[in-house]
């Protein structure tokens, strides 16, 4: 049976890379909370009104809205990676009740950890495909064309919040306020949590995501 996982760690540590190749390559759905409210303010809608100026100064977004969001755009089956969601313990319970309501079982919980001098790298280094969402490294994972998408060809942007002032708050702020979520998966659920090294090459962290997801009806082992 398709499961649920949730994917956290820093901004930067990689979870939408890993997204991207696992939904394109091996019928997962991503589910990125940060794509959707871009999404949204590049509409003008009231959410994506309300959420900018958060977005702008890298703080998180309230989770009343986020919620509402996860639950307004959840697919109806099971298989969902949560990429970005929850980034507090609020929206984790909120998570856990909401998939508890719908009968599919809670989510396993993934923890990308990566060390904050190769995060700062990471982001401050870091093309997005506006359109897409789609990311690429200039170092680590070049376009094949100066900043130019592989799929769709369209223009690659530094996203505002990437550079360095908002970078060094948003990695507070996850320090502050998402990695409680590590005590958290910890504690709730036994078996179902994982810790990653995701400082290790793209194809090397694919590899052992998708070892994680094929051995997930037995419990998972515990790295912390
Ligand atoms: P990154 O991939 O670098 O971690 P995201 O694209 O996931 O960044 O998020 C960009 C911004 O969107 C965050 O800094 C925050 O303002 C907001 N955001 C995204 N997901 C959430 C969430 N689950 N809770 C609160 N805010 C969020
Ligand atoms: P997150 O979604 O966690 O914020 P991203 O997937 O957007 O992180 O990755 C952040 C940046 O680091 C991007 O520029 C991406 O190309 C690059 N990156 C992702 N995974 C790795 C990796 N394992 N090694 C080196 N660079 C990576």
């Amino acid at each position: 049976m398709a499961t649920d996982v949730i994917f956290f760690g820093a901004p930067g540590a990689g979870k939408g890379t890993q997204a991207q190749i696992l939904s394109s390559q091996y019928g997962y759905r991503q589910m990125s909370t940060g794509d959707l409210l871009r999404e949204n303010r590049e509409r003008g809608t009231d959410l994506g009104n309300a959420a900018e100026s958060y977005m702008q100064r890298g703080e998180l977004v309230p989770d009343d809205l986020i919620v509402e969001m996860v639950k307004e755009h959840l697919p109806t089956a099971a298989g969902v990676i949560f990429d970005g969601f929850p980034r507090t313990i609020e929206q984790a319970k909120s998570l856990d009740a909401l998939l508890e309501a719908l009968g599919r079982g809670l989510p396993h919980a993934i923890y990308f950890y990566v060390p904050r001098s190769t995060l700062e790298e990471r982001l401050l280094g870091r093309w997005t495909n506006p359109r897409t969402g789609r990311v690429y490294h200039e170092r680590f994972n070049p376009p094949k064309h100066d900043r130019r998408d592989d799929d769709d060809g369209g223009p690659l942007i530094q996203r505002e919040d990437d550079k360095p002032d908002i970078v060094h708050h948003r990695l507070d702020v996850f320090e502050r306020q998402t990695m409680p979520l590590i005590k958290y998966y910890d504690e709730t659920a036994s078996g179902r949590y994982l810790k990653i090294d995701a400082s290790q090459p793209i194809l090397t962290v694919t590899g052992e995501l998708l070892g994680a997801l094929e051995r997930r009806s037995s419990p998972w082992l515990k790295t912390s």
